[in-house]
């Protein structure tokens, strides 16, 4: 049950917490206890929404003085020596990182499960896992340690644990936010994304962070024309009108054909109660004055085998730094630099890693780019092209996260293959280059489950208006044993 508590025991509900899931890596108790006391009282918070707020930081965001490990042995030790400028930002805002969050390896993965610092678990079940890559992040803001947290978002990590977690998971557009700061797993699909406990929170942090950076030539403002914020006007901007990608619709897109709501293979495209909360969320969304268009995806079929195509290409030539030298932990001794080399990658990266990197230099290779690496970007063209027609006169396009609430470990894990196959609902607005927002729509059989909106470039504004109103108008619950510390 949900309860406000007397402030002064947040170390004890922090410990009692950290102890059943495990999401920071690194935290400064005393910051964020201090902060628990003090917000709310009188005085303490004047100068802006996010004054005073502690966050938690993916441990791929650079924070000066914390460690800064991607979830890697590799990093192992190392220190930052300097603050990723979405963290400046914060902090020029009043807010104040406290704490380092787990996340799988690199930001390779979708369960946490292959961070090298061991799990994370899910607050609503802690036998589940917190989902991935940015799982730390998305856990601590479930369990109310932290108001907000920064995830990062290279095909789906900040929605799918948002949605696994049951909290707001903002993937904003490619260039919104500067990526100086965050380690590169695969830069033209990546942005610093926002888990928060609303989307009101999560518009206040995506305001703090956005705009261009002379540190990242790839970041940029809004550009003139895009309808910004509603300006506490109570107006919504935009058309009120939003186009639906429904399961049946995505199955069509995967078997070329005609279809009944089921893959190719026969077994459902998504969980019954996945598919179960998307009806519901369409009903609400148009209880909610939103007039909603059923719509068609073909590229989705290649969606997912082009994102990985990509993603470990690009990631494949970004961990090359990790060389021991420049980067990463040396080996005690080697005979010659190759051996060095060899050494420090062999000891620092683990399992999925290296299978990235070797199926990324695999596609790279002279003679093989036509089949693979050039077909993936004729697909991600092709992908830009339908989110273009599908978002013309509409304010976003209403899509399911992921085709599962949270999932068990061992053998009640889905394969590391079909982990990455269902990648393929929000892999999409990665290749596109657009911006995301995934929100809880329900709880189903105690497992949080959202739905997403992908909206046009810049188009952030549109997609938080319509989560807000939906949270205002359809609360969703927090875990047992959560406490309104940050309200
Ligand atoms: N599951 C995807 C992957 O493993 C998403 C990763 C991410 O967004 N960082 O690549």
């Amino acid at each position: 049950m949900t309860r406000t508590v007397c402030k002064d025991g947040f170390s004890a509900y922090l410990r009692a917490w950290e102890a059943r899931i495990g999401s920071f890596l690194e935290i400064d108790e005393e910051a964020v206890s201090k902060a628990a006391r003090s917000h709310g009282s009188a005085g303490a918070s004047g100068g802006g929404p996010l004054a005073g707020l502690p966050f938690g930081v993916k441990d791929n965001v650079a924070v000066a003085g914390m460690r800064l490990s991607c979830g890697s042995r590799m990093l192992d030790g190392f220190v930052s020596p300097y603050s990723a400028t979405a963290v400046a930002r914060l902090v020029a805002a009043g807010a104040a990182p406290v704490g380092k969050t787990n996340m799988d390896e690199f930001g390779m993965g979708s369960s946490t499960d292959t961070s090298a610092y061991g799990r994370t678990n899910n607050p609503w079940d802690v036998s589940r896992v917190a989902g991935g890559s940015s799982g730390g992040s998305a856990a601590a803001v479930a369990a109310g340690l932290v108001p907000f947290a920064l995830g990062s978002d290279t095909g789906g990590s900040v929605r799918q644990p948002a949605s696994f977690c049951g909290v707001v998971g903002l993937k904003p557009t490619n260039g919104a936010v500067s990526r100086f700061g965050l380690v590169a797993y695969a830069s033209s699909l990546e942005t610093i994304g926002v888990l928060a406990d609303s989307a009101a929170r999560a518009r206040a942090v995506f305001e703090a962070m956005r705009g261009a950076d002379p540190l990242d030539q790839t970041s940029r403002d809004r550009p003139d024309g895009v309808p910004g914020a509603r300006a506490g006007t109570g107006e919504r901007a935009g058309a009120r009108i939003i186009g639906v990608l429904s399961p049946e619709a995505a199955a069509r897109a995967l078997a070329g054909s005609p279809g009944d709501g089921a893959s190719g293979d026969g077994t459902p495209l998504l969980e019954p109660e996945v598919a179960a909360a998307f009806e519901e969320a369409k009903e609400r969304m148009r209880s909610l004055g939103y007039r909603l268009e059923e719509l068609e995806l073909p590229s989705l079929a290649y969606a997912s085998a082009a994102y990985y195509t990509i993603a470990l290409a690009e990631a494949s030539a970004n961990l090359a730094r990790f060389d021991g030298v420049r980067y990463g932990r040396r080996p005690a001794g080697a005979p010659n630099p190759e051996a060095l080399v060899e050494g420090a990658r062999a000891a620092g990266f683990g399992d999925e890693v290296r299978l990235r990197i070797l199926l990324g230099t695999f596609a790279l290779r002279a003679g093989f780019q036509d089949r693979y690496y050039l077909r993936a970007q004729r697909a991600r063209a092709g992908i830009r092209r339908d989110f273009e027609r599908a978002l013309a006169g509409r304010d976003a396009v209403l899509m399911p996260v992921y085709p599962t609430r949270a999932f068990g470990r061992g053998a009640e894990a889905p394969s590391p293959f079909a982990q990455k196959a269902a990648d393929l609902f929000t892999c999409c607005a990665n290749l596109a280059g657009l911006p995301a927002l995934a929100f809880p729509t329900g709880v189903s059989g105690g497992l949080p489950v959202g739905v997403q909106l992908v909206g046009a470039a810049f188009g952030e504004d549109a997609l938080l208006d319509a989560a807000e109103e939906y949270g205002e108008a359809y609360p969703t619950g927090r875990p047992d044993g959560y406490e309104e510390y940050w309200t």
